[in-house]
């Protein structure tokens, strides 16, 4: 997953901001395609269908949870990130995607859920857009109180993937480990002594790095060690006992769902939730 991204995100943008505005605006001069070429990960031919038909298959395939203007919001999300792998082909060179959902993005061509029609087509076309271009618009389950940055987790900056000061979501998981067990997942001995355990913080209060004894991990293989859903981590050690409270899932970088279905409960429409996550975006027609 790291590394697709890594390539997911190995153009530099270099761009002035753009002021936020939840509004629709008008087609931006440079069109883009309105076909996604999809690379068959059994067979290696490439597919070339409309961009709606291949959201409609992400999002029937994903079935996400939600409906309203969070099920819009990721149909815009998922729209512009397609778009955004056309026009930049990040990971294939003859296809923008692929159909395997451990390098791309799975697809599903069954019948379609009705709900899932409806905010496919009421957004149909609209993508979010930065410099009148579609965005890389990452999404993610949930987050502690700030989102992170492509530049901490992925080290790639993009100006509309940055630290955002979330809402509250109040999803955690808690565990708690003896110290034997502990040092075990980080395949540690036994005698190490917990007391050098360095944790490096990025500014969403992610793990960037864990050090111990002679061990340094990036934050999300410390995390994935202990089988926590995220890098955002409270650590307490307390005699022979360590505790851990892991805020949200996922890698925090973009749209938090779950947060965006708390900002529709609190009356915002998907520009609005949109406008939120991606900062120095705007949401416009990205073809005709
Ligand atoms: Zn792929």
């Amino acid at each position: 997953m790291k590394n697709y991204l890594l390539y997911f995100f190995a153009i530099v943008f270099c761009a002035t901001a753009l002021p936020l505005a939840p509004t629709v605006f008008p087609l931006p001069a440079e069109e883009s395609t309105a076909l996604i070429h999809v690379l068959s990960s059994q067979t290696g031919s490439v597919d070339v269908m409309p961009t709606e038909d291949y959201v409609l298959g992400v999002m029937q395939n994903a079935a996400y949870p939600y409906s309203g203007e969070t099920l819009k919001a990721i149909a815009v999300a998922v729209r512009s990130r397609a778009l955004y792998c056309e026009q930049n082909r990040p990971v294939h060179a003859e296809a923008a995607v692929c159909d395997n959902p451990a390098c791309c993005v799975a697809f599903s061509c069954t019948a379609v859920d009705e709900e899932i029609i409806r905010a496919v087509s009421d957004t149909a076309s609209l993508a979010v857009l930065y410099r009148g271009k579609p965005a890389a618009a990452m999404m993610h389950q949930s987050s502690g109180a700030y989102t992170a940055s492509s530049r901490s987790v992925y080290g790639v900056s993009l100006p509309y993937l940055v630290e955002v000061k979330n809402v509250t979501e109040d999803v955690f998981a808690e565990k708690t480990w003896d110290k034997p067990t502990f040092l075990a997942l980080l395949g540690l001995s036994e005698q190490t002594d917990l007391s050098t355990l360095l944790l490096g913080y990025d500014k969403s209060h992610r793990i960037h790095t864990a050090e111990l004894g002679g061990l340094t991990l990036d934050g999300g293989r410390f995390a994935a060690l202990l089988s926590l859903p995220s890098t955002c981590i409270d650590l307490t050690v307390t005699g022979d006992e360590v505790r851990a409270v892991c805020y949200g899932e996922g890698d925090g970088v973009g749209m938090s769902l779950h947060g965006a279905s708390m900002l529709e409960k609190t009356g915002s429409d998907f520009l609005e939730i949109l406008a939120f996550y991606y900062p120095e975006t705007q949401v416009g027609k990205a073809f005709t």
